[in-house]
Formats: structure tokens, sequence, C-alpha cells
């Protein structure tokens, strides 16, 4: 089986509601793509061709996803699987206030900032394990953007501080990483 498809079925286990649902032609993903353009004043255009967007509980994937790699699809679910679990953790309205009703505030959202962390020191710790974790550094400049840039919404313009979220999230996968 591939390793995208056996982590769905261990995420179906934990969340018997979970489902991937594409973003082209749901309604409200539609009118979530747009709220975007219009608030970003269009710095977020790609949400619905590539963001992945754990919400209610599912999987709503851009188009990008039909043509990701097993080993890619592997890593994205892992970072969305925390954020199920948070949503588990929090409840869906605590979640949704910090998260949902995205973009606000701009610029300074230490909530959903994170949050956002959280799943992606899991994008890291499963890159490492599929491709390495000198792939990780590879990481650094698209997290940086995602953070500090119009992704979402400038949530945390910090750079200096996600550099050192990433530095110290590297050194504890190679403290845990057995020796070659
Ligand atoms: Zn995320």
């Amino acid at each position: 089986m591939e390793r995208s498809q056996a982590l769905i079925a261990e995420i179906e286990a934990e969340f018997p509601s979970f489902r991937i649902v594409p973003k082209r032609g749901d309604k409200l993903q539609g009118a979530i793509d747009i709220a975007l353009k219009i608030v970003t004043l269009g710095g977020q255009r790609s949400y619905m061709t590539r963001y992945h967007t754990a919400l209610f509980g599912k999987l709503f994937v851009p188009d990008s996803y039909a043509s990701m790699s097993d080993d890619d699809r592997f890593v994205l679910l892992r970072h969305e699987r925390v954020h199920l679990r948070q949503r588990a953790r929090m409840g869906g309205f605590v979640m949704g206030f910090v998260y949902l009703v995205p973009y606000f505030p701009l610029f300074l959202a230490w909530g959903r900032a994170r949050i956002e962390w959280e799943a992606y020191e899991e994008t890291l710790r499963a890159t490492a394990e599929v491709y390495g974790v000198e792939a990780c550094e590879k990481l650094r400049p698209m997290l940086i953007a995602r953070f500090t840039g119009p992704d979402y919404g400038w949530m945390w313009p910090f750079p200096a501080q996600i550099n050192r979220w990433i530095d110290e999230e590297i050194a504890r996968i190679r403290a845990l990483s057995p020796a070659p």
C-alpha cells in the first residue's frame, strides 16, 4: 500500500468523519477564496490551486493534490493530522475562532501562528522521516514566507523568530534520530 494511503486509513480510524474533499466545486471554499483575495489585497491568490485547508474535521484539497507524489502527500497529511488533533483538543468553536475566521487580525495573529507552527513541526519531522533530516533545511524559505508573508495574512512577521523555531525543531529531530 502507498504510504499516504496507509496514513489516511490511520487518520480515518482516529477521526471517522475525516474526508478529503476537492476545493474546486465546493461553494464555501469558493467564497473563502474570494474573501481571502479581498482581505489580503490579492496577496493570497493560490487558495484554490495550492493550499490545503483543514476545516470541520475534513481536508479540503487544491487542484495540485491530484499531481502530488505519495511521499509529499504523506508529509502533508502528517501536518493536517495535527490540525485534526488540535480541533479535538480545543473544540471546533475555539479552533474556528482562532483560525477559521481566518486572516483577522492581519499582521499579528499569535494564536494562528502557534497552531500552524505546531503542525509545521510535524511537517519537519515527517520530512526527516521520508527524505532525511538534511531535507528539512530546504523547507526553511517556504516556512519563513508562510509565516511572514501574505499566505496567512502576515500572521507572524518576525523571520528571526521563525528561524529560531526551525533551528530548535531540527536540533530536536537530530537529537532523536539514530546516528548513521
Ligand atoms: Zn496548517
